[in-house]
Parts: C-alpha cells; sequence; structure tokens
C-alpha cells in the first residue's frame, strides 16, 4: 500500500487485490438491492429472523421492522449450525415464504446460499445472496456468485484478516461481478464473554481501502440481545453504510440465535435511536415506511 502525503500508510503493511483497491476506483460503489441502494448517504438497515421458521413468524417480524424502517429482509432458509442436529432451516418452502412477503412489502431479500449447486434455485428467489462467515473462503462458491450478477453480501469469515476478506471479494469480483456489499460480523478471539469480537475498527479500514459498501451485524457480532444497540449505534458512528440485524417476534421460541434477536419493540427503539446518530455522521434513515402508516 501506497503511503499518503503525510508520510502515513492507509493501513499497516497489506496487500489489497486490485478490483476491490480504492486506488483503482476512488468514488464508493453503490450496490443496488432490487431499488435499494446501498453505500450512498442512506444508512440501510437490513432486518430479520436468523431463520425463516413459518409463515406466521417471518410475515409478522417482516410486517413490523417495514413499519420501524428497515429497507431489505433477511431471513436463513438454508441455515449453517454448528450441530448437524439444529434446525437446518426449512429450503425452498422458506425461500417461497420469503419470495411471497416480499411481494406484499416490496422489501428486498436477502438470504444464504451455501453450496454451488443451490445458487441457481436461490437466485429465483432472493435479491441478494448471503454468503456466510463459515463460507468466506470457500472459492468455489465465490466464484459461482461471482458468475451471477445479484448483489452479494459478503459476510467476514470468523478467523479472517482483512486481506483475507478482500481477496474473498476480488474471487467475486474477478467473475465480473461488482455488486458486493462487505459485512463485518464479528471475529474470535480469546475474549469468551461474547460469541464474537466485533472488530469495529474494521469499518474505516475497509473503507479507505475498499470502494465497496460495509456494513455490521451486531447480532452475530456479540451474540447477546442487550449488546446490539449499542454496538449497531457504535457502527453507524464508525462509518458503516448500513446495519443487518436479527429480530424475532418471539425470540424466547426461535429455533436459531434468539439469544442475540432483538424483539419488535426493542427494533423500534433501536431505529429511533439511531436516527439520531445518523443525523450526527451526516447519513439518515428512510422515513418512507413510517411516514406510509
Ligand atoms: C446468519 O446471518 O444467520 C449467519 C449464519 O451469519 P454468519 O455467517 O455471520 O455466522
Ligand atoms: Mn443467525
Amino acid at each position: 500500500m501506497e503511503a499518503n502525503s503525510c508520510n502515513i500508510p492507509a493501513s499497516v503493511g497489506i496487500n489489497v487485490p486490485a478490483r476491490v483497491n480504492r486506488e483503482t476506483k476512488p468514488e464508493a460503489s453503490i450496490v443496488n438491492v432490487a431499488g435499494v441502494e446501498v453505500g450512498g448517504t442512506e444508512l440501510i438497515v437490513i432486518a430479520g429472523p436468523c431463520a425463516v421458521e413459518s409463515q406466521e413468524q417471518l410475515f409478522d417480524t417482516a410486517r413490523s421492522v417495514k413499519k420501524w424502517g428497515a429497507r431489505i429482509l433477511r431471513g436463513g432458509a438454508f441455515k449453517p449450525r454448528s450441530s448437524p442436529y439444529s434446525f437446518q432451516g426449512l429450503g425452498e418452502e422458506g425461500l417461497k415464504l420469503l419470495s411471497a412477503i416480499r411481494e406484499e412489502t416490496g422489501m428486498p431479500v436477502v438470504t444464504e446460499v451455501m453450496d454451488t449447486r443451490q445458487v441457481q434455485m436461490v437466485g429465483k428467489y432472493a435479491d441478494m445472496l448471503q454468503i456466510g462467515s463459515r463460507n468466506m473462503q470457500n472459492y468455489p462458491l465465490l466464484k459461482e456468485v461471482g458468475m451471477t450478477r445479484k448483489p452479494i453480501l459478503l459476510k467476514r469469515g470468523m478467523m479472517a484478516t482483512i486481506e483475507e476478506f478482500l481477496l474473498a471479494a476480488e474471487y467475486i469480483l474477478s467473475q465480473g461481478n461488482e455488486n458486493v456489499i462487505l459485512c463485518e460480523r464479528g471475529i474470535r478471539t480469546f475474549e469468551t464473554s461474547t460469541r464474537n469480537t466485533l472488530d469495529l475498527s474494521a469499518v474505516p479500514m475497509l473503507k479507505r481501502l475498499t470502494h465497496l459498501p460495509v456494513i455490521v451485524d451486531p447480532s452475530h457480532g456479540t451474540g447477546i440481545r442487550w449488546m446490539v444497540p449499542a454496538m449497531a449505534k457504535a457502527a453507524v458512528a464508525a462509518g458503516a453504510d448500513g446495519l443487518i440485524m436479527e429480530v424475532h417476534y418471539d425470540p424466547e421460541k426461535a429455533l436459531c440465535d434468539g439469544h442475540q434477536s432483538l424483539d419488535l419493540d426493542e427494533f423500534a427503539q433501536l431505529m429511533s435511536d439511531l436516527r439520531k446518530v445518523a443525523v450526527a455522521v451526516d447519513r439518515k434513515i428512510s422515513v418512507q415506511s413510517l411516514s406510509e402508516d
């Protein structure tokens, strides 16, 4: 990395690959997710359950997060669970539910794709494909989604350096797909009081090294519901282009990640607080959904 005019390096000696490099393309990239622009002045909140569990659970949660200003709906249909005996997701049935609620609310949907064989099928239903932390270095999968023109939400591997993260994004761009959004979601450290250590320093670092939009996931980043609001606000203050958060209409009953999911009232309160933080850093959160009520 070249030194700037003050002779201060942009980073402590990492190599930024060509296509993602901000030196190659100084202006910030905006990724258009079915009409929602990520990377512009508007702060984009993606919210919804960790996993799609049922029509009622998804639809109630989706209607509520939309009401409070979320612009994109999340929900996993194929879940990468640590135990093979845990709920694995509803599969294609879950994708159909996502697609149905998208029709009703107009909110684009993002969902995880875990396998090269699923890319086409998941792409039929979703507006954005999520590559999960565990698959950040699944190179065949990165190439496969790189061959589509769908927006890709690339989550940082839980043990990946910033350089490895950027190289993973480069795989996607190298196949011709430039619609990549990076997501800091916490890394593994010696710390055990939180599920992961949310590396907020990754936000200004990535914004400096790459033109790609950067969002933060404080749900997986902490693993603790009560910590999510504080870290969400901190992420916006640090310059994130958006947030992805797990919200459930009844977190105690969630089949996946309930302990880190906000309930509907907590989400409403957080959105109101985030609006103030956004203004302080010259961003805004759409009020479009609120005013429709
Ligand atoms: C998720 O978003 O539910 C998920 C599994 O995320 P990650 O890949 O960051 O663990
Ligand atoms: Mn989850």
